[in-house]
């Protein structure tokens, strides 16, 4: 058999750039989120012997590493019993192996059973990522998320239950003019309420040929600016409550990187912060 070939950008969190990137699905289960380019992508998965064959082929460069990520945009949403074939995949040819992560929808965790979930930890499953993008019902609704801020909020508890860890991305600046405030309020108070191993803050990107990119050519949506998008993140990171777990945006202004442990770096990011924002209200 051919090895796979994957067509599209191979995308891993930043934080897993360095573990064995083992295809299984590509795009999204679930494609309609208004500000997401993927959605206008097929959604295929992989099968098995296809899996098989990649995993041996990159076997022979994975030496001791014991990081493990399972591409595909919300891989969790495959049934239980396929993702447990991959794991047996995974382990026939990285027995070194020891922590295996992969993207979810909160709607993916909450649909597996704890059981399902406990036999996918047991397995070496220890990271999800998610999309939270928003705590506020309103912007996810505008956004056409397709989960509220009560699922996120059960899939993080029923996580945090089961000690796998998951890692979480918010978007500065989703819910335009009209919804920063709102979005910002919630998005703090739902990070408050759970135990995010990570956030990732993103800024807003409004990508070409996206249902949000017509929002905005219509007048619907209006964005933030830079500073805009950074003052609202102030505010956010100012209200967070949160116990071991690392903050970082890599798109702060579009052109720099902010990363801290909180709560132990809270005050060193915002005085950063603040420094940023005089300066580019000096320059305006
Ligand atoms: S769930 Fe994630 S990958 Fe899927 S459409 Fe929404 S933002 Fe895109």
């Amino acid at each position: 058999m051919d090895i796979p070939v994957v067509e599209k950008t191979v995308y891993a969190p930043i934080t897993e750039e360095e573990s064995i990137l083992l295809a299984v699905s590509e795009g999204c289960s679930y494609g309609k989120c208004k500000f997401c380019d993927f959605a206008n992508d097929p959604y295929k998965v992989f099968p098995l012997e296809w899996i098989r064959e990649n995993a041996k082929y990159l076997a022979k460069e994975s030496g001791d590493n014991p990081y493990l990520f399972l591409l595909g945009q919300n891989s969790l949403s495959l049934p239980t019993a396929h993702l447990l074939n991959v794991l047996k995949i995974v382990y026939e040819f990285f027995p070194q192996v020891n922590h295996i992560g992969m993207y979810a929808r909160a709607k993916d965790v909450n649909i597996k059973s704890d059981h399902e979930l406990s036999l996918l930890r047991d397995c070496g499953v220890k990271a999800l990522y998610i999309g939270l993008e928003s705590g506020s019902d309103e912007v996810l609704s505008l956004m056409n998320k397709g989960t509220s801020s009560s699922e996120f909020l059960e899939a993080c508890k029923k996580l945090d239950m089961l000690g796998i860890s998951y890692h979480l991305t918010i978007i500065g600046g989703l819910g335009g003019k009209n919804l920063s405030n709102t979005h910002m309020e919630k998005t703090a108070e739902i990070l408050n309420k759970i135990n995010p191993a990570s956030i990732w803050q993103l800024k807003l990107f409004i990508w070409p040929n996206t249902p949000l990119a017509e929002m905005r050519d219509t007048g619907e949506f209006t964005e933030l600016t830079p500073l805009e998008v950074l003052q609202e993140e102030r505010e956010l990171l100012s209200r967070l409550k949160v116990e071991n777990c690392v903050f970082m945006d890599t798109t702060v202004l579009n052109k720099y990187s902010l990363i801290g442990f909180l709560p132990e770096s809270q005050s060193s990011l915002l005085e950063t912060i603040d420094r940023l924002i005089e300066e580019e209200i000096q320059q305006t």
